[in-house]
């Protein structure tokens, strides 16, 4: 359901979509506003400009907000662009935990959404050349190659290991703090003499 206000973020990608043609780039723009309604970032395409095929509205609208957020998630933002987004940028919205696409002329041929993504989807396969060096079997390199993708694949499943002993240790100790205790008050810092406000 679209409010008032989701057609004027509309409206106002519209605009910075126009400002990319008259650039000579493709007319598409977009903004990301944050879960309080904040406008976090504008931007129009650049590829051209930038000699960037990645340099998409949605892009860089979404590093933008996350440069002024100083966060890489955009939890609860919503993203607002005049294009339907391809599937770059519909990842990209994924990767920013962006809670919600709202775009305005459908792309039936790059869309993300349109027929499961499209002409870009078909085109992973087809177009790219992908090998996965854990199947190597041909090729001198193989056995290098394999070798690689375990230590690849060991050293991930180690990181992320660590990273789950460490939340539940932080989780483990944040239920022993007893809740509301003077003493326990008085024994941690104040965050706000650690953590001075951060401008908006
Ligand atoms: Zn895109």
């Amino acid at each position: 359901m679209l409010s008032a206000l989701d057609a004027r973020h509309l409206r106002s990608a519209l605009l910075l979509a126009r400002a990319a043609a008259r650039a000579g780039e493709v007319p598409v723009g977009a903004l990301v506003v944050g879960a309080d309604g904040a406008v976090l970032a504008r931007a129009r395409n650049a590829a051209r400009a930038r000699a960037d095929a990645c340099a998409h509205a949605e892009v860089l609208a979404l590093r933008r907000a996350a440069r002024r957020a100083r966060a890489p998630r955009l939890d609860g933002a919503t993203l607002y662009v005049s294009l339907e987004p391809c599937l770059m940028c519909a990842g990209a919205a994924v990767a920013a935990r962006v809670a919600r696409v709202v775009f305005a002329a459908r792309s039936p041929k790059f869309g993300a959404l349109s027929a499961g993504g499209g002409a870009w989807l078909a085109a992973v396969p087809r177009a790219l050349a992908l090998e996965c060096a854990e199947d190597a079997a041909a090729g001198e390199g193989a056995a290098a190659a394999r070798a690689v993708a375990a230590e690849a694949a060991r050293e991930l499943g180690e990181f992320f290991a660590r990273r789950r002993r460490a939340a539940a240790e932080a989780a483990a100790a944040a239920a022993r703090v007893p809740a509301g205790g003077a003493e326990d008050t008085a024994a941690r810092p104040l965050p706000t003499a650690r953590a001075p406000a951060r401008g908006a």
